[in-house]
């Protein structure tokens, strides 16, 4: 089975780096664009979160109704508890993380925030209460303080640069020869992969959401990059309830449930050391990563 993950993750790597290319302009649309199929219920009510507990019940999804991609998923991130979504490219975890921010609709089950169906609630008040961390940050043309201030408009300039300062940051941003107003994004000053995810967790931490979203980075980052922005990413998931879309096993580790996909189906669900010792899929991907890790060490 080793021998046949091999290869098989090689070509991830593949897809992912052919992908990666086109991902600015992708995530640029996915973010700034609804999709027009969904509205606004008539009725549509707005979210009341109380702990913040999220349901996927019996969820199947296809972007194009010939091609099925989610297939009857179901799982609860109790509230204030992770739950992490592994498995190889394609197999659809991305695919639950936009349908919790209702980019699209289930095409059968439903999906439930503390009991409310995501589908009767003003898209407003739901992603008000949700906050992204997405693999590539769209940053706007614009200051590097209308950046992060962009987490919450009305945040004040003493809570923008805490916001920094926590997501470590804030040195970078004063180090520039125009501070806070230099302008970023593609006419501007360009930040590394690391440095634009830092501006995302700042954001987020501004918007200090209930739910929290995490779609790990797949670009390369250096190790030292990587290491601090995951433990980062992790301590702003701590207090909230999060899903975590992983790339690298050693970022769910932690997690109070991690779901193993396949092709649109959890194939295997549980903690870090249940599914160790069940030495299925994710056994094998384990020693895979472990194995990749000590060659490049
Ligand atoms: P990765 O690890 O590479 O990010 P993933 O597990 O997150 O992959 P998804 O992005 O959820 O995978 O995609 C699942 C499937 O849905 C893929 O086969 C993909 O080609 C397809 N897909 C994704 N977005 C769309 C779209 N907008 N229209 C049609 N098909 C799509």
């Amino acid at each position: 089975l080793l021998q046949m993950f091999q290869p098989l993750s090689f070509l991830g790597v593949m897809y992912r780096e052919i992908k990666q290319s086109m991902t600015d302009v992708e995530r640029m649309f996915t973010l700034m664009h609804r999709p027009k199929e969904v509205e606004d219920a008539p009725d549509a009510r707005t979210l009341a979160v109380l702990g913040g507990e999220v349901k996927f019940e019996q969820v199947s999804f296809a972007y194009n109704p010939d091609r099925p991609i989610l297939h009857d998923v179901s799982f609860t991130i109790p509230a204030g508890k992770t739950v992490a979504a592994v498995g190889a490219s394609g197999a659809g975890k991305s695919t639950l993380a936009r349908l919790l921010f209702r980019f699209y609709d289930a095409n059968q089950g439903s999906i439930r925030i503390d009991g409310q169906d995501i589908r009767q609630l003003s898209q407003d008040s739901l992603r008000a209460a949700i906050g992204v961390v997405p693999q590539d940050t769209v940053l706007f043309n614009d200051s590097i303080y209308y950046n992060i201030a962009y987490g919450r408009p009305d945040a004040t300039r003493e809570e923008v640069i805490e916001a920094a300062r926590a997501a470590h940051i804030l040195d970078f941003i004063e180090s520039l020869p125009q501070s806070w107003d230099s302008v970023v994004g593609e006419r501007g000053l360009k930040l590394s992969g690391g440095e634009k995810q830092r501006v995302a967790i700042a954001r987020t931490l501004l918007k200090n959401p209930a739910i929290l979203i995490l779609d790990e980075a797949t670009s390369a980052l250096d190790t030292r990059t990587e290491k601090a922005i995951q433990a980062e990413l992790l301590e702003i998931a701590r207090s909230r309830t999060s899903l975590i879309i992983a790339h690298r096993l050693s970022t769910v580790v932690e997690a109070d449930e991690i779901l193993v996909m396949d092709t649109g189906r959890i194939i295997e669900r549980g903690r870090h050391p249940e599914l160790l010792a069940r030495d299925g899929v994710y056994a094998h991907m384990w020693a895979l990563q472990q194995q990749a890790e000590e060659e490049v060490a």
